[in-house]
């Protein structure tokens, strides 16, 4: 498939950042660069980027969409509060695969772990309220 100029400049922007936006959010890093771009054009370019690879989409039921510039496989954390999403710097537990594949007879090829709780803003936030009430 042909790279558009509009979809190597989503990638581009994608790449730059590490906060996870979601499709909007990517509208509005590539809207000075593409002015007469369209949201609809944002998520099908986001879709094809995914399709071949080039971006990761985190799916998470219930909420939207997010995009991710790195490919290569990495924990995320969630906040529970605001649903923002950071990278967790931690090595990949191959021994899980192993695990699972040992107790499941299935041929496991990879997993997926995604921590949950809250992000420096909402604990922040949390803090101040309970120490009100005290
Ligand atoms: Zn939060
Ligand atoms: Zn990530």
């Amino acid at each position: 498939m042909r790279m558009t100029n509009q979809r190597r400049i989503i990638l581009q922007e994608l790449r730059k950042v590490f906060s996870h936006p979601t499709a909007p959010e990517v509208y509005e890093l590539v809207k000075h660069k593409l002015p007469n771009i369209s949201l609809g054009t944002v998520y099908r370019n986001l879709e094809v980027l995914c399709d071949l690879g080039l971006i990761q989409k985190i799916d998470v039921a219930g909420t939207q969409k997010r995009f991710d510039g790195t490919v290569v496989d990495h924990y995320h954390v969630r906040c529970l509060s605001c649903s923002r999403i950071d990278d967790v710097p931690l090595e990949i537990l191959h021994s899980l695969d192993t695990a699972a594949r040992e107790l499941s007879d299935y041929e496991v090829i990879k997993h997926r772990l995604e921590f949950l709780g809250l992000c420096p803003e909402c604990k922040a936030k949390t803090d101040k309220s309970s120490a009100r009430k005290c």
